[in-house]
C-alpha cells in the first residue's frame, strides 16, 4: 500500500479509519428473491417472493472507526424550551415552587447545552483532527494515531 505498517503486527493492509467508515458505509436498495413452497393438503404449492429493503448499512469496522460524535446542542435547547413552553402554562395557575421547579429544570438544559456547544468549540476540532490520524489494521485490527505529511489543519469556527 502506501508502505505504512501496522505497528503491532508489521502487516502492510493498513487503512485510515476515515477510508474504513466510509468505504464501509453505504446507501443500499437490495432486493430478495426466492422461489417457497407451501404443503397444502397432499399437494406442493409453489410461490415466488419477493422483498426488498433500503437504508443506510454500515459494518461492523465501518462502525467501529465512525468519526467523533457533537454533542447534542439543539435537542437540549429544544428540551429547554418545552419546559418552559409547558412551565409558563403551570404559572398562570399559580404555586412559587412550580415556577421555580420550572426554571431549574430549564436552566439546567440551557446549562448543559451551553456546556455542550463549549466542548463542540474547543474540545471536538481536537478530536476530529486526532480521528483523521488515526489508522486500523486490517489483520490484526490495532488501531493507532498517525502524523500524516500534509495533516488535516485544524477546522476554523
Ligand atoms: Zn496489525
Amino acid at each position: 500500500m502506501s508502505g505504512i505498517t501496522c505497528p503491532a503486527c508489521h502487516a502492510s493492509n493498513v487503512m485510515r479509519q476515515r477510508m474504513v467508515h466510509d468505504g464501509g458505509t453505504s446507501t443500499v436498495t437490495t432486493s430478495t428473491t426466492g422461489v417457497g413452497g407451501a404443503v397444502t393438503g397432499g399437494g406442493i404449492t409453489p410461490g415466488l417472493f419477493a422483498a426488498s429493503s433500503s437504508g443506510q448499512q454500515q459494518s461492523a469496522l465501518a462502525k467501529k472507526c465512525a468519526p467523533p460524535e457533537k454533542e447534542p446542542v439543539v435537542s437540549v435547547f429544544v428540551v429547554a424550551a418545552i419546559i418552559l413552553f409547558f412551565g409558563l402554562l403551570v404559572m398562570e395557575s399559580g404555586g412559587v415552587v412550580r415556577i421555580w421547579v420550572t426554571l431549574g429544570l430549564a436552566g439546567f438544559c440551557v446549562f448543559g447545552a451551553i456546556t455542550g456547544l463549549v466542548q463542540n468549540r474547543t474540545e471536538y476540532p481536537a478530536k476530529l483532527v486526532a480521528y483523521e490520524r488515526r489508522w486500523i489494521c486490517l489483520t490484526c485490527g490495532h488501531a493507532w494515531e498517525r502524523e500524516t505529511p500534509g495533516a488535516v489543519p485544524l477546522p476554523t469556527l
